[in-house]
């Protein structure tokens, strides 16, 4: 048994797992597998490796992926985390789910650093047939926030999704302005997005994210490319929020409800 786990140790340190969580995972999968007396199983290792994948689907659950959406005002859902991480094409994704369920969102393009955030914000409203909310005439994200709230609640969307200015790395301006957006606009639900590519940074990062806000859900992108998911079952340990959904691609249909029997499979290939 001891060359099982060693094994499966090691595929999860492949996987992207962060060494303090794999050594903690198996640290369980060990006492459940010496409950379970895998030794006197007939077949040990299978029985092994179906403890392993059940520990993962337990620790990477409980499935969540509701908007909680409200029905006295519209609900606002407020999308943060790192430049690049793929917050804006995830504006993008949920708007598309939220039409295939007659409600048209309005998007707030609450990020101000970057230009060009603004622009692909309103080119998504467009190639989505849903209202763009910006303000390119000063450099206060929470009142772009609030005038955007205002705007839905005047129009009737039901749901108003924020789209908030990342940065390359973790900085105290960033952390600062995204709490007082937290603080002064509200929002019902704030989802995490980490770019599943970038391994340990995308566990450092939701560490800082989560220190400072009070997250719902974690959404995790580009997981259409190689990268076998590992650091989501770090995220999900640093975090403690649910995973809401998965990217699988550019694409607006590229956004999944996330299940974590199919990760737990990928984690363990
Ligand atoms: P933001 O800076 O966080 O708003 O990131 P963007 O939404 O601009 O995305 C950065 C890049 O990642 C873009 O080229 C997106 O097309 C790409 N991207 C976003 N989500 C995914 C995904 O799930 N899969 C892949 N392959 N690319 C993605």
């Amino acid at each position: 048994m001891r060359d099982g786990l060693k094994i499966v140790e090691e595929s999860l340190l492949e996987s992207d797992v962060s060494y303090s969580v794999v050594k903690e995972f198996m640290t369980h999968v060990s006492e459940k597998a010496l409950g379970k007396r895998v030794l006197l199983s007939l077949r040990p290792q299978e029985e092994l490796v179906r403890i392993v994948h059940e520990e993962l689907v337990e620790t990477l659950g409980p499935v969540d992926s509701s908007l909680h959406l409200r029905a006295d005002r519209p609900t606002i859902l407020m999308l943060c985390g790192l430049q690049g991480s793929g917050k804006t094409t995830t504006c993008g994704k949920l708007t598309q789910m939220l039409r295939e369920q007659q409600i048209e969102p309005l998007l707030v393009a609450a990020d101000l650093q970057r230009p060009a955030a603004i622009e692909q914000l309103k080119v998504i409203g467009e190639q989505l047939g849903v209202p763009v909310h910006t303000e390119t005439d000063h450099q206060d994200p929470v009142k772009v926030c609030q005038n955007g709230v205002a705007r839905a609640q005047r129009d009737g969307n039901r749901v108003v999704i924020l789209d908030t200015a990342g940065r390359l790395a973790i900085d105290e301006e960033l952390m600062a302005q995204l709490k007082k957006i937290d603080r002064k606009v509200g929002p019902d639900q704030v989802y995490l997005v980490v770019d599943g590519m970038t391994g340990q940074d995308a566990v450092n990062s939701a560490g800082a994210f989560n220190d400072a806000l009070e997250l719902d859900g974690v959404i995790m992108t580009k997981l259409d490319g190689d990268a076998r998911g590992g650091a989501l079952l770090s995220v999900k340990q640093v975090t403690g929020v649910p995973v809401k959904f998965i990217g699988t691609g550019e694409r607006f249909d590229a956004l999944e409800p996330f299940r974590p029997e199919g990760m737990a499979s990928r984690i363990l290939q």
